[in-house]
């Protein structure tokens, strides 16, 4: 089964207007000078950024996407962010569940099954996180964490094309800890394997699941390589152009 991968930046809560609008251009310059990479790219920069990284990327073909949405259309949620909203600035996606929104925010797996299906119903790609914690992986319970929380936090109506997966062991976002390739192989093909009891087999083979945790230019090649990795999202690395167009290389 061939999918395409993905490759996403979350720049998290990182930059200014001026730093976005350069590191969009360069992401835009860089794709725009290799227009056939057999990848697609999103970055996802903080909400009152996407406007001006919208303009920034206009035409370049690296697709635009926000960290988080709220489940309903509208209404008395301040502070947050509707997905038809979100579509409406330029978004095609958006990242849910994301750990640090679980650990920040208590976000449950309910919550984010209803984000997804608010993200679903605006037209919206979900990228649902999911991983489990140190201690959980210590305590030998990885893969049942990983397949509690995806059955959980998918929606009815997930499919290849409104969904990708995103494992991201929360021991390796932003420690310089990355997940060996076995370690990874190990949990995406439990995750499709779930998702071949949750979706059906067909869905489940195009389904795209990304690994997150301190992917590097220096730890993508192997990480991209494996059968059931189809991308990276990627936190720091994503934050300068050469390094995240590094990584995209490897697709
Ligand atoms: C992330 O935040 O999704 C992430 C994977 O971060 P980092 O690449 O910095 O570990």
């Amino acid at each position: 089964m061939s999918r395409r991968p993905l490759i996403a930046g979350n720049w998290k809560m990182n930059g200014l207007l001026a730093d976005a609008i350069a590191l969009a251009e360069g992401v835009a310059a860089k794709r725009k000078s290799q227009p056939d990479l057999a990848c697609d790219m999103l970055v996802c920069p903080p909400f009152p950024l996407l406007g001006a990284v919208a303009a920034a990327l206009a035409g370049s073909g690296v697709a635009l996407g926000a960290q988080d949405c709220h489940a309903k259309v509208s209404g008395a949620h301040t502070g947050d962010t509707s997905p038809a909203l979100l579509k409406d600035v330029g978004c095609s996606a958006v990242i849910l569940g994301h750990s640090e929104r679980r650990t920040d925010h208590a976000e449950t797996d309910a919550q984010v099954k209803a984000k997804a299906a608010a993200a679903h119903a605006a037209g919206l790609l979900a990228i649902v996180c999911i991983g489990e914690t140190l201690a959980q992986r210590d305590a030998g319970q990885t893969i049942d964490i990983n397949k509690s929380q995806l059955k959980g936090s998918l929606p009815e109506g997930a499919n290849a094309d409104n969904t990708v997966i995103a494992y991201e062991p929360v021991w390796a976002i932003g420690t310089g800890r990355v997940a060996t390739p076995e370690q990874a192989q190990e949990v995406h093909a439990a995750i499709r394997a779930e998702l071949v009891k949750l979706i059906g087999e067909s869905e489940a083979g195009k389904m795209r699941i990304l690994y997150g945790g301190s992917m590097k230019p220096e730890n993508a090649a192997q990480l991209i390589a494996l059968p059931d990795v189809d991308g990276g999202l990627i936190g720091g690395a994503a934050l300068k152009v050469e390094d995240f167009w590094a990584i995209a290389r490897n697709c």
